[in-house]
């Protein structure tokens, strides 16, 4: 199979290409993906220059049924998508149909939307004066998308950026492009003019960095690391454009002395090893009260231990490879730096299995500090750390204690400490009693600090970002 880009309506190869590795087997190869230069990603920009206004004109009904279409066909092909990208990416196969099935939603969702965009109309503060507030499309959008979730991600940027009437170049992740693929292709036939959504294939150092340098991109959404991220926010204020920032995560998950023991587990179990902890709002730091410490650790260190670790699409399995070499290579490492700097490590290890593929055991490193390593950086793996806390004053402390800001949890049975933990963690999105990853596709997600800059993604929080605000006077 070749990826190819999705160009002003036409489907075009390039010259150079790249293999697509399924990181279970590295003798299973999905296909090959175009690599692009900086012309092709041009000639893309060029497109969606040109059907932007058209796009912009479009009537709630016409934005309607294109979205319609492709949440439809998400929907009823959510199998077989699930199949490609657990294939294609490694997270098991009913996380990859539930993912799909997330696409399809996301698109319902704001095919809907298309059909509630209102503004204000308002008496001014000057006698016989009408004044309006209305939103109108920013024109093309640039969308940077990560491999981890490469099917809801490039979903909900894509769909949110459609219905509120703007043109779009996806640069998808270099190790996730089926997804991508079989995304643009459903888009391809849903009735959306030629080139209001374009896809070009390449490395992100260099189309996707055109893409944020071009004069004629109004704005970039990306998700993706701190420090990519970092320089596209610097790029984008140089060209004055808007900017919106999703990262990484340390995401803490508190858990009291008097959280429901079993419950706590299997939040921690979720959240920091499912998706094999490729997900930017794992729980990586497990911040426990004294009185439950040593029972927590030996309950969840059992549960992890007994999970299923083998090729994505085998049934039965709870956590497949790490996406690739060097994820797998940067995991195992941060192990290694973990047990040096005195923590002590349960799992972990490199996993030989029948077939070749990127896999380790999961891992929790216990009696851990706050300033080590582990704790400070993102590892985007199924590694989790524990740290001990005196009580939930100290918990919070620790829980705050960290550059990022996207998902934080606490487990207890205690109101008071839920209420304040809600209004004092420092983060986008707060969980209680429940796993700091898994959200749902209404309601904004973002975080705060070092991990999201700009505004909300998802739900009506979305059109902050896909839509410029203008203010009419008029004397009737
Ligand atoms: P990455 O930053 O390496 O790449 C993300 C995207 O940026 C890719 O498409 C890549 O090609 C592109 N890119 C790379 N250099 C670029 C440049 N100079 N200019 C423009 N684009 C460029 O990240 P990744 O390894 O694909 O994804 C993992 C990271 O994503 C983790 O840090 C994770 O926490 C984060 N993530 C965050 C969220 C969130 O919503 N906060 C969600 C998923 C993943």
């Amino acid at each position: 199979m070749n990826y190819k880009n999705f160009i002003a309506g036409s489907w075009e190869e390039t010259s150079d290409s790249c293999a697509n590795v399924n990181p279970s087997d590295i003798s299973d190869v999905l296909g090959h993906a175009a690599q692009s230069g900086t012309a092709e990603m041009d000639r893309a920009i060029a497109a969606a220059k040109s059907a932007a206004p058209d796009w912009a004109a479009a009537t709630p009904q016409q934005r309607f049924d294109v979205l319609d279409f492709i949440g439809s066909e998400i929907l009823a092909r959510r199998e077989e998508l699930g199949q490609f990208l657990s294939r294609e990416e490694g997270k098991t196969l009913p996380e990859g149909i539930g993912e799909a099935a997330r696409a399809g939603q996301i698109f319902k969702f704001f095919a809907g939307e298309c059909l509630r965009q209102n503004g204000d109309k308002l008496a001014s503060v000057r006698p016989g004066v009408d004044v309006e507030v209305t939103r109108s499309p920013i024109g093309v959008v640039g969308l940077i998308t990560p491999w981890n979730f490469p099917i809801a991600i490039p979903a909900w940027k894509i769909a949110p950026a459609l219905a509120y009437g703007n043109a779009v170049v996806l640069k998808p992740a270099e190790l996730t492009p089926a997804c991508a693929w079989l995304l643009a292709d459903i888009i391809s036939r849903s009735g959306l003019p030629e080139g209001v959504f374009n896809l070009v294939f390449g490395r992100g150092s260099v189309i996707g960095q055109h893409l944020v340098d071009h004069p004629d991109v109004a704005a970039i959404s990306f998700t993706g690391s701190v420090s990519t991220g970092r320089g596209i926010a610097v790029a984008c204020a140089k060209g004055m454009k808007k900017v919106q920032l999703e990262m990484g995560g340390k995401n803490p998950m508190v858990v009291l002395d008097d959280a429901d023991l079993d419950l706590a587990v299997e939040a921690c179990l979720n959240g920091a090893f499912y998706s094999t902890g490729q997900r930017c709002t794992a729980s990586s730091r497990l911040i426990v009260t004294e009185g439950i410490h040593d029972r927590f650790v030996t309950a969840l260190g059992s549960a992890m231990q007994a999970l299923k670790v083998g090729h994505a699409l085998e049934a039965g399995m709870q956590m497949g490879p790490a996406v690739d070499g060097r994820q797998l290579d940067q995991n195992l490492s941060y192990v290694d730096i973990a047990a040096k700097e005195g923590g002590k490590v349960l799992g972990g290890h490199r996993l030989s299995l029948q077939q070749e593929g990127f896999y380790m055991a999961p891992a929790l490193v216990t009696e851990t500090r706050n300033d080590m390593c582990i704790n400070r950086e993102e590892v985007f793996g199924p590694v989790a750390s524990v740290m001990r806390a005196r009580d939930y004053e100290e918990a919070l402390v620790l829980a705050n204690s960290t550059q990022f800001g996207l998902s934080a949890g606490i487990c207890t049975g205690s109101l008071k400490y839920a209420s304040h933990f809600k209004a004092n963690a420092e983060a986008g999105m707060v969980m209680v009693n429940l796993p700091t990853a898994g959200v749902d596709y209404h309601v904004p997600f973002g975080g705060t600090k070092g991990s999201s800059y700009g505004a909300r993604e998802q739900g009506r929080y979305a059109a902050e970002f896909y839509t410029r605000v203008k203010t009419a006077y008029t004397l009737p």
